[in-house]
């Protein structure tokens, strides 16, 4: 027992009228007794957890009721939740009500957060394909168009190549576009593609395509190539991407992902449109190394199919990995790793094709 913790007040008896001044303590055990102020006589006697304690308001006196229906009154609002927040645990108060909460807090966030990974997991990836086979083609048009718009704007300076030039280039791409839809895979009617030919800026030598089949090609990659097989080499490879929806897909990814943060943090307005616009831009020309892998073997089995060199992708590598290393400062290196292995195995898949073995 502690006498510091006794609370003053007045005690009145059931239904009684007349009040007693008394002092209210509690015992280690949470005890708690009612004695007469005067004389230390005892007037009730419960455990803490089963009187009813009336909630603080301001500053209205508070009344501890008893099982008897004695009454116990005071203005001591801090004396009682000392005594009450001492000795009743964490189980009532303001300040264990707020403790209280914190646990199903974390319950609700982590709840949240294993909820989206979920969808990330697993949803995500399938409404991205219900979303790629429910697209119709005026919608990647709009993508396409506008993708290459804002690149336009930001990045490309018109082509430097000679009309010549441009049109041997185009008649050969519409040889493998061609060939792209006699493939065994292709969809129909297929993408409208278009060969654009633009100045790189500052993303230099660089290929690149678009959902709706609008596939780009900088001078700078035109200059670097060594023969225009390689140059196909690398619009079969786009092609690719184009036959095989990766970007579709991509921007699909981003957008699901974006619709995630927007779930988690509400609104975040301007910051979305960036990542929705600048980041479907910058999507599209980054794919995941499978995406790659399969762009790779599209390169390999369009070129094998027009009489090129199968493995004019894997030489327009070599020539990037001699020409700035592996870690080269080029932007097509940098959506496009040429390692070692990479070109290694797409040399061994076009000797399969060669070989008539795929
Ligand atoms: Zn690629």
């Amino acid at each position: 027992m502690s006498d510091s913790e006794a609370v003053g007040g007045l005690w009145r008896e059931a239904g009684a009228a007349a009040a007693t001044p008394a002092l209210l303590d509690v015992a280690a055990d949470g005890t708690l007794t009612v004695r007469t102020s005067a004389d230390g006589q005892e007037l009730a006697r419960q455990a803490i957890r089963s009187v009813e304690i009336s909630a603080r308001v301001g500053t209205i006196a508070r009344h501890v009721t008893f099982a008897s229906g004695g009454d116990f009154e005071t203005s001591d609002n801090d004396g009682i939740d000392r005594l009450r927040d001492r000795h009743l645990g964490r189980r009532e108060g303001l300040i264990h009500e707020l403790e209280r909460f914190r646990p199903r807090l974390l319950i609700f966030v982590a709840a949240t957060i294993a909820l989206c990974f979920a969808i990330y997991r697993y949803a995500v990836p399938v409404l991205v394909e219900v979303a790629v086979l429910v697209t119709p083609p005026a919608v990647t048009d709009i993508m396409g168009k506008s993708v290459l718009m804002s690149l336009d704007q930001l990045v490309f300076d018109e082509t430097k190549l000679s009309d010549a030039r441009r049109n041997a280039l185009d008649t050969q791409f519409q040889a493998l576009v061609a060939a792209a839809r006699d493939m065994p895979a292709a969809s129909s009617p297929g993408p409208s593609y278009a060969l654009n030919f633009r100045g790189g800026g500052q993303i230099g030598p660089n290929a690149f395509a678009l959902p709706d089949g609008s596939v780009v090609v900088t001078d700078e990659l035109v200059d670097l190539a060594d023969d225009d097989e390689m140059i196909m080499g690398v619009l079969a490879h786009e092609i690719g991407h184009v036959e095989h929806q990766h970007s579709l897909r991509q921007i699909y990814r981003v957008a699901g992902i974006t619709a995630l943060i927007m779930l988690i943090g509400g609104d975040i307005g301007a910051a979305t449109e960036d990542i929705m616009t600048q980041g479907a831009t910058l999507v599209a020309l980054s794919h995941s190394r499978a995406a790659e892998t399969e762009a790779d073997r599209y390169s390999v089995q369009l070129m094998h199919r027009t009489g090129q060199d199968p493995a004019a992708i894997a030489r327009f590598f070599e020539l990037l990995r001699d020409k700035f290393g592996l870690g080269g400062d080029v932007t097509f290196l940098s959506t496009h790793p040429a390692t070692q292995a990479r070109i290694d195995e797409t040399r061994r898949y076009a000797e399969e094709v060669k070989a008539g073995k795929r």
